[in-house]
């Protein structure tokens, strides 16, 4: 079974990381895609990431209705910062007979050289890359990277909850399950007008 890990805090989930996904999958033919929630991600420790429960239900909402997506919460169940190398390592032996590829953004795939365990995580999955909006792709000396083209999104979860904050309309850039879930739960607070 060849299976894509796409890793992401998803606070909130959007249109560009379904699309990516199912890009992805499409391109390389791949039997499933799993959304990977991180718990604290290394990278962020700084920012102040939305409880766990909400991303974890956004993102069951937004990949509902696509057969081959499902969510992964192997990083909310573990404690401390999500390092992928540790959740590839516990993934390979529940699952040894799958291929896992590991699905990154432009912005992420530049940081790859200073991921935890790079050279051993390099054996463990492929990855592969998009382009993103604002971001160059990078050449890494040492980590080969498929890239797969995909119309370029100018879509950002900080940009799309600074729009919430400042009461803008998100709708039809979330899965609407997502936005109701997200104005209901008041996950990104009261939305002004
Ligand atoms: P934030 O703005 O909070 O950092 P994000 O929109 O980058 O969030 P993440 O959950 O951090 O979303 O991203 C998960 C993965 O999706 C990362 O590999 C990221 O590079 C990729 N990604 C997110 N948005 C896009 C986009 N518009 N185009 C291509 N890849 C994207």
């Amino acid at each position: 079974m060849k299976v894509g890990l796409f890793g992401g805090t998803f606070d909130p989930p959007h249109v560009a990381h379904l699309a990516a996904a199912e890009r992805v999958r499409d391109e390389l033919a791949l039997d499933e895609v799993w959304f990977v929630v991180a718990g604290q991600p290394p990278h962020k420790m700084r920012d102040a990431v939305s409880p766990a429960h909400h991303r974890l239900r956004m993102v069951e909402l937004a990949v509902a209705d696509h057969p081959a997506f499902r969510v992964c919460d192997i990083e909310l169940r573990r404690p401390g910062p999500s390092y992928t190398v540790d959740t590839v390592r516990a993934l390979r032996r529940q699952h040894p007979d799958a291929e896992f590829y590991f699905i990154v953004g432009a912005d992420m795939a530049a940081d790859l050289p200073n991921w935890r365990a790079i050279d051993e995580l390099k054996t463990l999955v492929r990855f592969v890359a998009l382009g993103r909006p604002g971001y160059a792709r990078p050449v890494l000396p040492g980590i080969p990277l498929h890239w797969v083209d995909m119309p370029l999104l100018a879509l950002s979860a900080t940009e799309l909850r600074r729009w919430i904050r400042a009461g803008r309309s998100v709708r039809y850039l979330v899965p609407e399950a997502v936005r109701q879930y997200m104005e209901a739960h008041e996950v990104y607070g009261k939305r002004k007008r």
